[in-house]
């Protein structure tokens, strides 16, 4: 096709190169006013502890409605959100939102629940957000221990001397810290054995083959083992199926996040799930 259109490159790929950018320009201005056009929605998916049954808590997952209708996931705008650093006042939003749904929870009667927020990079790096931290526990009025932030293992080990002292410092707050899609970055037990973490998120990516993969269950398996060793407690995410939560439960992982028990769902949502499961239980 090259010699029909004269070998003249810039006519076949140009006008694909700039519809990227026009698309990627309209999601970015789009993105700028997504905060105060009330565009953004907190989802909730429930963590259940595997030893009881209970619901431990929930992690606090972001959604995007804009106003042709669409639901964008994370997975399509919060890398954007990074590059434009519109991810500070987004995260400090989600933080604060979040906070004041557990605060809700708190009072519906539910007065251990956990909520787990996403810490993005660039918030991670920022030298004032234990200083954010502390300022939404006090306005919300939750404990430390009601909150978790969760740094991925990518953020953690960019660089190792910053994540330590900011994880001291949170740590210092009361908060519990989790580190989020553990075993597929590089330095793994190192990271472990130097963060001040309490949470070691298992990645998917091992759960989801792992009753007829012995690889990934062998995988598993000894992060679990590994990470109890060192005092760490351990949530499996991504668990579809009833076999997967029995094996996770004989390898005596701590609890899990995954589809099987439960979908991100709405606040209250979560609420009437919490008292469905406790109604259950007594
Ligand atoms: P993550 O923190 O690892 O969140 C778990 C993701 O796995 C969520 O996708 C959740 O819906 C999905 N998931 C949960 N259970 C299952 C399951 O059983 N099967 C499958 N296939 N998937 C399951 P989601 O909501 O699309 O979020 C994707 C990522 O976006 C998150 O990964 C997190 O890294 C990021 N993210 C979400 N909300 C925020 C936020 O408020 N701030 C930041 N910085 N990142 C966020
Ligand atoms: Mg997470
Ligand atoms: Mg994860
Ligand atoms: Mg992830």
């Amino acid at each position: 096709h090259t010699k029909e259109n004269g070998g003249n490159r810039l006519e076949i790929y140009t006008p694909a190169l700039s519809s990227k950018r026009v698309e990627r320009f309209n999601m970015e201005s789009g993105l700028r006013y997504a905060l105060e056009r009330g565009e953004l929605a907190l989802n909730f998916q429930p963590q259940v502890s595997l030893s009881t049954g209970k619901v431990h808590g929930a992690e606090t997952l972001l959604r995007w409605n804009t106003p042709d209708g669409k639901t964008i996931q994370p997975g399509e705008f919060i890398p954007l959100a990074e590059e434009t650093s519109l991810i500070i006042p987004i995260g400090q939003w989600v933080l604060e939102q979040a906070c004041l749904e557990c605060r809700r929870w708190i009072r519906a009667g539910m007065p251990s629940l956990v909520i787990s927020v996403n810490i993005s990079a660039l918030q991670f790096q920022q030298e004032n957000f234990p200083e954010l931290v502390r300022k939404v526990l006090r306005d919300t009025g939750i404990e430390p221990f009601n909150l978790c932030l969760e740094i991925t293992e990518h953020t953690a080990v960019q660089n190792m001397e910053h994540s330590i002292s900011m994880l001291g410092e949170l740590v210092e707050i009361g908060v519990k810290i989790a580190i989020d899609d553990f075993g597929i970055g590089q330095s793994s037990l190192l990271l472990l054995k130097k963060l001040p973490v309490h949470i070691v998120k298992l990645d998917p990516s091992f759960i989801l083959n792992m009753i007829e993969d012995s690889d990934d269950d062998a995988i598993a398996k000894a992060i679990i083992e590994m990470s109890h060793s060192l005092g760490l407690s351990v949530t499996a995410e991504g668990v579809e199926t009833e076999g997967q939560l029995h094996r996770l439960q004989q390898l005596q992982c701590d609890r899990i996040q995954g589809f099987f028990t439960g979908r991100p769902m709405t606040s209250d949502q979560f609420i009437a799930y919490f008292l469905e499961i406790s109604s259950w239980m007594s």
